[in-house]
């Protein structure tokens, strides 16, 4: 037998940590690495953040997990307090980004049934996007490498340009349910929307009676220096899917929608075994102690713009291998002239953590409680590594 015991779908790089402090990272042999790779947007306070362990300790010796057959205080302190932070009157809690863009789907599709167009399920979404890897969220995707070998995929999506306007205009019809799109296309390459897009498909959604749902998996919880991004584009979805950054490192995800978009979503309609155990609630609750408040999404802001003034500086003494830097808060992205994976190896070796996406983009996602030495030592590390990758001989 040649499998590996774990199934072989991920290329995994040599990194091999086994213990987190903030925002480093170290390997089996002591190996030590910055980590701004943040287990892709996710450790949002760095590893081994002591209020979100301690809170993961107390509850796990206390209750971990009863099914949603029972009442849950644990899970309506938790939503009520989503709800409290965002434009939603009610939460659906998943173990995933995926499964949060499964329920968004429906919550879209079963408004229609309940407003008396069961014909409305087709969904619009949008090229380059990434929603997840189940067979819906895929489906939902139109990238080839996604689909492959996975057919037949299933139907009522239809895929037009991101951040084109008139081209979500025209896709519109009868059968239409709504939209479902990220605001920044995070494995896409970290391409941020622009606001007349965002705007535009908001009173598009309103014109015609469908729904904006926003795929914030990966740009949401604080990570572009609001709670959520769709704040900064002036706008309210109706229904939002979150995860990631979310529990901090704990899988929790969550649907998101307002008491109008969630009007089908009735018992029975849907469920999950897991879903918003007291346990992932108790994880949740300790992020939001750190991240929901104005000083923190400052912070987030600050360091943000520290980052990517360093960035920009540092791109402008290697203009043959870099574009440009975009993105917003912490989740930036640096253009590349060519793939950037050969590189992201190299800084990987140099003990930097980044992580390569689509569209030659190098993201950069650090924790989001990093301070300006972190910063410093990033930027340090790169301009070192760009110019040895540059000159090789010279070393
Ligand atoms: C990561 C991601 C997902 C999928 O999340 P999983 O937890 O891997 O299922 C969905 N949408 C976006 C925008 C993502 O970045």
């Amino acid at each position: 037998m040649t499998i590996t015991p774990l199934m072989p779908v991920y290329p995994r790089c040599d990194v091999r940590p086994v213990r987190g402090e903030g925002p480093y990272l170290y390997g089996e042999q002591g190996e030590k690495y910055l980590d701004f790779a943040s287990g892709i947007a996710v450790n949002l306070l760095g590893h081994g953040h002591p209020h979100l362990t301690k809170a993961i300790q107390d509850q796990a010796a206390k209750l971990m997990h009863v099914s949603n057959l029972y009442g849950s205080p644990q899970g309506e302190s938790y939503a009520q307090r989503l709800v409290d932070l965002s434009f939603a009157d009610t939460v659906f809690f998943t173990n995933s980004g995926a499964e949060s863009v499964e329920c968004m789907i429906k919550v879209m599709r079963r408004y229609h049934v309940v407003e008396g167009n069961p014909h409305k399920k087709e969904i619009i979404t949008f090229k380059n996007a990434f929603h997840g890897r189940t067979m819906a969220t895929i489906s939902a995707a139109n990238q080839e490498k996604l689909h492959d070998g996975f057919e037949p995929l299933l139907p009522g999506f239809t895929y037009v340009e991101f951040d084109n306007l008139d081209a979500a205009r025209e896709a519109i019809s009868e059968n239409t349910a709504g939209f479902m799109v990220e605001p920044i296309q995070g494995e896409g390459g970290i391409r941020p929307a622009s606001k007349e897009f965002m705007q535009g498909l908001r009173k598009l959604a309103d014109e015609h009676g469908i729904l904006l749902g926003l795929d914030e998996v990966q740009c949401g919880v604080a990570r572009t220096g609001t709670f959520y991004a769709y704040e900064q584009y002036g706008i309210e979805p109706d229904v939002l899917a979150s995860a990631k950054g979310l529990g901090g490192g704990f899988p929790l995800g969550a649907c998101l929608a307002t008491e109008k978009a969630a009007q089908g979503m009735v018992f029975g309609t849907h469920g999950s075994t897991y879903g918003g155990n007291p346990l992932a609630m108790a994880a949740g609750e300790a992020v939001l102690d750190v991240v929901a408040k104005d000083e923190f999404l400052d912070q987030v802001k600050t360091m943000g713009e520290r980052l990517r003034s360093g960035l920009e500086q540092m791109i402008g003494n290697h203009p043959d291998m870099f574009e440009s830097v975009r993105g917003m808060g912490l989740m930036l992205g640096i253009r590349m002239k060519t793939d950037p994976r050969a590189f992201v190896g190299w800084l990987r070796g140099r003990g930097l953590l980044a992580v390569a996406a689509g569209d030659n983009v190098m993201r950069v996602l650090p924790p989001l409680n990093i301070g300006e030495e972190h910063v410093r030592e990033f930027i340090d590390g790169l301009s070192k590594a760009a110019s040895e990758y540059e000159k090789p001989e010279d070393q």
